[in-house]
């Protein structure tokens, strides 16, 4: 049942956000002369994230009337927050000067200058008009709320929270430090790992190497839960054998295993049994919740098994989508740019946030059965990164990220505030795959990790494409200015409007100049600078061990066709930090552990705030899985506690 309170609190959440827009849109006193226009409608356009923004611009003698975006390809949940507002602004306040919104930029900054465009066609000033300042918004009330359960980060893990907390009976309120939500989340590429027998029954048997169960059934064991595991698995795949299946051997045990020995047997067993015993209870969870998958599943960068899910929906876009038409559905309050500072705590328990609102107005949260920190990693936090790093040569600003802007480590900081423990702080992780001139994953042309190499700018191979995400990076870093090509043919983008898993087409990227097309490898070395006999003859080798499919000289396993089909295509990658996979301690049921071993009452955490699951190394699509499962978990223990 949820309470007049919460429908109180809803009230406040959409009062804070238009106070904020209107507030935002304020003039300053010298701002209000009036502009001159030639009277009309103009259109323009401007690059944004997806291609082309259109919009059209009406302008009176004095006034801009009206902006409309009238044409995106802009990713629903991610550039569509820049549609929805900065149109609005510029209308209110008369002004080109309005704030990117963040985690949107390029396309805050497409309509900005798409519009800019339009008033020089109506010849306006456009100078006077970037000049223009909005003033500061005016301080708004301060709040105090009520709710069984308090969220902080409208991320995965928070929604998912959110959702099974409220699913179970409890008030929410989900505070979100960001003008949107998803965080990390909605811009991933959304791979999900799990077993899952009905989807692997249409993957090959020799997708997964015999050798790989074998060495893990043989290696030395860690400890007695490991030893059980290992028999476990060696009974689960002998009757997988006797049973003479055709599909793609895998189990939560074998699972399990991949994880803890892909992060160097640093994680926590005990939570990583756990957790890939729910990954597949997490996957029905979200198709209850109308969350759709494709049929079969992939390997995605890093993740040494092809049991990666993929949402039929661009990036994240689909859990957030249906964790949010769910929330909002049953009257949820998300409070945007709101940001927690402080996890209350009355006699040893953890009874409230105190957060900072859209106008610096201090919002106190109580919470009656428990606080929830799902606020993600510190990709994004450079003091962070050079503080705990011990691995890398450096991870100061030279090295981009793939993260949102909100990736601040602030629950770290939070819960160490209120005695967490913290594990595993110094593993942070890098990846292969950025984009040379931000960071990102955008751009990146790989599907899957099989049907794709990895060249130097000699053209040649230099490492096992389907290794661990840091063996790949090292190797990446030994390479001439550490930046790589990812070679790939008609077999990932069987037409030109095939997109990667970033929402973009092959052709767009072509187009763009961030991927390049040939007919013939010896035309793609040409266009990409690199020696035509190096690139062929590492295409051919590849190909000579697609066909026999034996270990390679750089010891890769996972094949699945040759890159023998024009049009070939290329991309150039970087090293980016992607993960941080230390974080607050916590047990089964994500209650949040102290420095001397002992639960915080009422404090729980989920997701890439938390540490101890993935070890030294996050295997790729762990991470969504996480949020989902102990999401779901920290959403029940704290709708269960008294
Ligand atoms: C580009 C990219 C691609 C990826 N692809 C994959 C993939 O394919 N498969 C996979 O398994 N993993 C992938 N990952 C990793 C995965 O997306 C993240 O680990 C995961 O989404 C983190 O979820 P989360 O809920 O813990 O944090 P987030 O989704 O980042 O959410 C945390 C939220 O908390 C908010 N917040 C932070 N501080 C505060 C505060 N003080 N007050 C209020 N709110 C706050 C943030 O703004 C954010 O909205 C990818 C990551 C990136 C960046």
């Amino acid at each position: 049942m949820q309470s007049k309170k919460r429908i109180k609190a809803i009230g406040v959440a959409v009062a804070l956000i238009v106070a904020t827009l209107l507030a935002g849109c304020a003039q300053t006193p010298a701002a209000t002369a009036k502009a001159a226009f030639k009277a009309g409608t103009y259109t323009a356009s401007a690059k944004g994230m997806g291609g082309d923004v259109k919009v059209s611009v009406t302008f009176s003698a004095t006034d801009i009337v009206s902006v409309k975006v009238d044409q995106h390809n802009e990713t629903p949940g991610v550039g569509d927050a820049a549609i929805k507002t900065i149109p609005g602004k510029i209308v209110q306040g008369q002004t080109l000067n309005v704030d990117v919104v963040a985690g949107a930029s390029i396309s805050s900054k497409a309509i900005l200058a798409a519009v800019e465009e339009c008033v020089k066609k109506a010849g306006g000033d456009v100078a006077a008009l970037k000049a223009k300042k909005i003033a500061a918004a005016a301080k708004a009330a301060d709040v105090t709320e009520t709710a069984d359960v308090v969220i902080i980060g409208a991320g995965g893990a928070g929604l998912a929270a959110a959702v099974t907390a409220h699913q179970a009976g409890s008030s929410v309120i989900v505070l979100e430090k960001m003008p949107k939500v998803g965080g990390n989340t909605i811009i991933s590429g959304a791979a999900y790992n799990s077993a899952d027998p009905a989807r692997q029954a249409l993957s090959p048997a020799e997708a997964g190497p015999e050798a790989t169960i074998q060495a893990l059934i043989a290696a030395k064991p860690a400890s007695d839960l490991h030893a059980q595991m290992q028999a476990q698995l060696k009974k689960e795949y002998e009757a997988y054998k006797a049973a003479g299946s055709k599909g793609l051997f895998d189990s939560p045990t074998l699972h399990a295993l991949q994880t803890y020995e892909g992060g160097d047997r640093v994680g926590d067993l005990v939570l990583i049994k756990n957790y890939t015993s729910k990954t597949l209870d997490g996957v029905k969870w979200l198709e209850s919740l109308n969350m759709k998958f494709t049929d079969t599943c992939f390997t995605v960068l890093g993740a040494l098994w092809q049991r990666s899910h993929k949402p039929v929906k661009p990036l994240g876009t689909g859990y957030i989508e249906a964790y949010t038409t769910y929330l909002s559905a049953n009257k949820v309050p998300v409070m945007l740019e709101t940001t927690a500072k402080k996890v209350i705590m009355k006699n040893g328990r953890a009874v409230g946030v105190e957060a900072v609102g859209p106008t610096g107005n201090k919002i106190t949260i109580n919470a009656k059965k428990g606080v929830i920190i799902a606020t993600g990693g510190f990709s994004k936090n450079i003091e962070m990164r050079q503080k705990y790093n011990k691995h890398w040569k450096t991870l100061d600003t030279s090295i981009m990220s793939t993260n949102h802007p909100g990736a601040t480590g602030d629950g770290i900081v939070l819960g160490e505030a209120v005695g967490a423990d913290l594990v595993g702080m110094e593993w942070i992780q890098l990846l292969p795959m950025g984009d040379p001139q931000t960071g990102s994953l955008s751009g990146n042309i790989e599907q899957g990790v099989e049907d794709r190499i990895f060249v130097n700018k000699q053209g040649n191979r230099f490492v096992d494409e389907g290794a661990r995400r840091d063996v790949m990076t090292n190797a990446l870093f030994q390479q001439e200015g550490a930046t790589m090509w990812v070679v790939l043919d008609k077999h990932s983008y069987p037409t030109g409007d095939t997109k990667n898993n970033f929402n973009e087409t092959i052709d767009e990227l072509v187009a763009a100049g961030r991927a390049y097309k040939a007919d013939t490898i010896e035309a793609l070395a040409a266009q990409i600078k690199v020696p035509a006999a190096n690139l062929a003859k590492a295409v051919a080798d590849f190909n000579a061990n697609v066909d026999a499919k034996t270990k390679d000289a750089f010891g890769r396993t996972l094949y699945s066709h040759k890159i023998d089909t024009a049009p070939y295509y290329a991309g150039a990658r970087v090293p980016t930090v992607h993960h941080t996979m230390g974080g607050v301690k916590v047990n089964t049921d994500c209650q949040v552990i102290d420095k001397s071993g002992k639960i915080i009452a009422g404090l729980y955490a989920a997701g890439e705030v938390t540490g101890g699951l993935h070890g030294s190394n996050r295997l790729g699509g762990n991470a969504l899985a996480d949020t989902v499962v102990n999401g779901r978990i920290a959403g029940t223990s704290a709708a269960a506690a008294k």
